[in-house]
């Protein structure tokens, strides 16, 4: 089927409206979930085969994710899609006046690789929360994952309702030239702006969800083991190819000789071995050799042994770090960890500031000026205090970047605002009309209107 005769019939089917009635959208929703749990064993498999992803891992950061986010829309859909009141202003009265959630239409979603479960189908869910027809591209690079996800949507949707698309760059270049009502993309920057690029042409609102190098800021008076703790798990997830992994520390001076033991104390705790299932490889051989690039032998606390055959990066820690090093030109997305110390907070705020707008920020610390001073003075995405990563998991908060970590955001009723319209209604009744607005104006209607209007 051309790309042209899929976007035909999903548009086709979203102009009979049928996907305006909400317990057509529950039942949706309902049949993905049923989908995904038959098949559970399959989707474990194949992610393991893309590059050793543990069920553990896969269940913790994919899946219960996937159900999360079906189960909230299953249930808060017809509160998140009701017309909303809001007051009329005098000028209008008597009359009411609401706001209708409406959705865009047909969508395309475009996935990345290293989540390649949940970056593909927590922004289907929402789209089709919102009502919208889902075409879905996800990453080609985890080819098994990719595989699966078409398997499964094609066989149990309708095209013309959710549809997977399998591709690389020329798919996806492809499917860019024509018209959607809304796109979704995940990924790289540099891609990013591609895909700006083209929804420009037809005037297509998007979202994107960037990555960047968020910052863990760690003041002295902290609990140090439990920092270590956090932070070393929420780099070596996924072996640090997180798009909130913390990319690299800023440690205050002080405390950065206990802080490195800390940090020692819990990799080794954690045992990072794939054969152990704690672990995954690096995704692939380009990414492989990208990371060990960064690798300054010269400032290795630990770790730096990487495998080729297997392409496993231990977690590695670089001391002496800064700005100007290699490591830090640009988002690591993978199990190497820069520690960079600093004696003043202002100093280490403007080094921050002197990269892009990062996507997360951690900020580890008991002083709650501090606290306020980071938060207030760094802009970026989202983040956590005292905690790396686990904003995340929270349905509540919106997901999503600024500046260059991205336009837009996620999760929860934010998902379903994302692939929505909001139709801005006011509604007269024909009881009365004054004259005042109507020509012939006057002195007299202009200062009664001024009383009125303000
Ligand atoms: P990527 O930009 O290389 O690819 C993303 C998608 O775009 C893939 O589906 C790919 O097929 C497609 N694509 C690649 N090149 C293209 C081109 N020239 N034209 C059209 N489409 C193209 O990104 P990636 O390597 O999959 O993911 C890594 C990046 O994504 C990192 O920067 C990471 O921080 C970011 N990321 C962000 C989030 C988030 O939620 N904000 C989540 C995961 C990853």
């Amino acid at each position: 089927m051309s790309y042209q005769h899929l976007i035909d019939q999903q548009r086709h089917f979203f102009n009979t409206n049928t996907t305006k009635d909400l317990s057509y959208r529950i039942n949706e929703l309902k049949r993905l979930k049923s989908v995904l749990l038959k098949n559970e064993t399959r989707l474990y498999e194949a992610i393991y085969q893309d590059f050793k992803k543990s069920e553990f891992e896969t269940y913790t950061t994919e899946l219960s994710i996937i159900y999360h986010e079906i189960d909230l829309a299953v249930s808060k859909v017809k509160k998140w899609a009701k017309k909303r009141r809001v007051s009329t202003g005098l000028a209008n009265l008597p009359g009411k006046s609401y706001i209708i959630p409406e959705p865009y239409g047909t969508v395309l979603v475009i996935g990345a690789w290293n989540y390649p479960y949940q970056l593909s189908l927590c922004p289907a869910i929402a789209a089709i929360a919102a009502g919208c027809t889902v075409i879905l591209k996800p990453s080609e690079i985890p080819s098994q994952t990719a595989a699966i996800m078409a398997e499964l949507v094609n066989e149990n949707f309708d095209p013309k309702i959710f549809k997977v698309v399998e591709g690389s760059v020329k798919e996806t270049t492809a499917l860019l030239n024509h018209k959607f009502d809304k796109i979704f993309f995940t990924g790289s920057a540099v891609v990013g702006k591609i895909i700006y690029q083209a929804a420009a042409k037809h005037l297509t609102p998007v979202t994107l969800e960037l990555g960047g190098k968020s910052p863990a800021i760690i003041t002295k008076d902290v609990n140090i083991e439990m920092t270590a703790k956090r932070l070393v798990w929420g780099k070596f997830l996924n072996a640090g190819q997180t798009c909130i992994a913390p990319d690299y520390v800023m440690v205050e001076s002080s405390i950065k000789e206990t802080f490195l033991s800390a940090i020692k104390k819990q990799i080794e705790k954690a045992d990072y071995n794939v054969d152990n299932h704690n672990y995954t490889q690096i995704i692939n051989d380009k990414n492989f050799e990208r990371l060990e690039s960064l690798i300054d032998s010269d400032k290795i606390y630990i770790g730096g042994n990487c495998n080729k055959e297997n392409r496993i990066i231990p977690p590695t820690i670089l001391t002496g770090v800064d700005f100007e090093d290699k490591v830090m030109q640009d988002e690591i997305f993978g199990p190497i960890l820069p520690i960079i110390e600093y004696t003043n907070i202002n100093d280490a705020i403007k080094q921050i500031k002197t990269l892009s707008k990062p996507l997360s920020c951690y900020v580890f610390t008991k002083n709650i000026a501090l606290k306020n001073k980071i938060l207030n003075e760094i802009s970026f995405g989202g983040g956590a205090v005292n905690d790396a990563v686990m904003h995340f998991t929270e349905q509540k908060l919106p997901f999503g970047g600024v500046g260059d970590s991205g336009i837009g955001n996620y999760h929860g009723k934010y998902g379903f605002e994302t692939f929505s319209h909001y139709k801005s209604i006011l509604q007269k009744s024909f009881l009365i009309e004054l004259d005042l607005k109507y020509a012939p104006y006057s002195a007299k209607k202009l200062k009664w209107l001024k009383k009125i209007i303000g």
